[in-house]
């Protein structure tokens, strides 16, 4: 099953996030200049743009792991600028890491179960966590494609293994909406793909995506609805062929 996207799909929605001059700096360096973007609820999403265009920062703006210099978020109408991360997880946000976050030194399945509530892994290690939630997450391995490891070390899985498992926990709380930053950076072809059907699917089972990538072919193939970053700002958006084909975009990739 390939990952290609048909792109009746796309049509004007509500926000699932919106940004309004959105602005972050390093020293001298405007990592977000003025951003102004709006993701539509109930689709995949893509943002896009060469390295070092702010996507990463954009990211961590959204999800609370910096505060942004000036400007506002809002996720589903509300207001979550400022907010810390955890409660921005708590009012339905999901997301993963660039760089994977995982447990080393824990199994696969600890990290699925420390994923759910902090304590579990106490509960888990007492025998106390419900057989529901190992239940759960088990099934959960099983559709990321690594069940077969629950027993491994996080640390001895290969790292596309490390970014499913990482998918895996982000998507064990049942979040609505799901922010992925290069899912596919550094993982081997059929794990990519792996990863798209996933998200695909899921996106048929109601969940709204965002997903930052440096891969263009992913995106492209992917999403419903793309927004190209350049210096920290969109400079783009539409549906793939819109934005495939725009001279903006060419530019700021190829630098012609
Ligand atoms: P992308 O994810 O699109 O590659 P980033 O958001 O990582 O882009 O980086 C945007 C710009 O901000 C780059 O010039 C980068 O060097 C700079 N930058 C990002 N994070 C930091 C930081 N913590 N300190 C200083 N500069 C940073
Ligand atoms: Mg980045």
């Amino acid at each position: 099953m390939t990952a290609t996207r048909t792109e009746e799909r796309t049509t004007t929605g509500a926000a699932v996030l919106r940004t309004e001059n959105l602005s972050k700096s390093f020293g001298g360096v405007h990592a977000v200049a003025e951003a102004s973007v709006t993701f539509l609820d109930g689709k995949i999403n893509g943002l896009i743009g060469p390295n070092g265009s702010g996507k990463t920062t954009f990211f961590n703006c959204v999800t609370g792991m910096i505060r942004p210099d000036s400007g506002r978020v809002t996720m589903r109408e509300q207001d979550i600028t400022g907010w810390a991360p955890h409660r921005i997880a708590r009012a339905g946000l999901g997301r993963s890491f660039q760089l994977c976050r995982v447990f080393p030194r824990m199994t696969v399945l600890e990290n699925m179960l420390v994923a759910v509530q902090p304590r579990s892994l106490g509960q888990y290690l007492s025998g106390s966590t419900s057989p529901a939630t190992v239940e759960r997450a088990r099934a959960m391995l099983a559709r990321v494609g690594i069940d077969h490891l629950e027993r491994s070390e996080a640390r001895d899985i290969s790292y596309g293994q490390q970014k499913l498992l990482e998918l895996g926990s982000t998507l064990m709380s049942d979040p609505p909406f799901v922010m992925l930053d290069e899912p596919a950076g550094g993982v081997n072809p059929s794990l990519i793909e792996r990863i798209a059907v996933l998200v695909r699917e899921l996106n048929d089972e109601g969940t709204t995506f965002l997903v930052v990538e440096h891969n263009m072919d992913l995106i492209m193939r992917l999403c419903d609805h793309i927004v190209v970053f350049d210096r920290g700002a969109p400079i783009a958006e539409g549906p793939p062929s819109v934005v495939q084909s725009d001279p903006r975009v060419l530019e700021a990739y190829l630098g012609v």
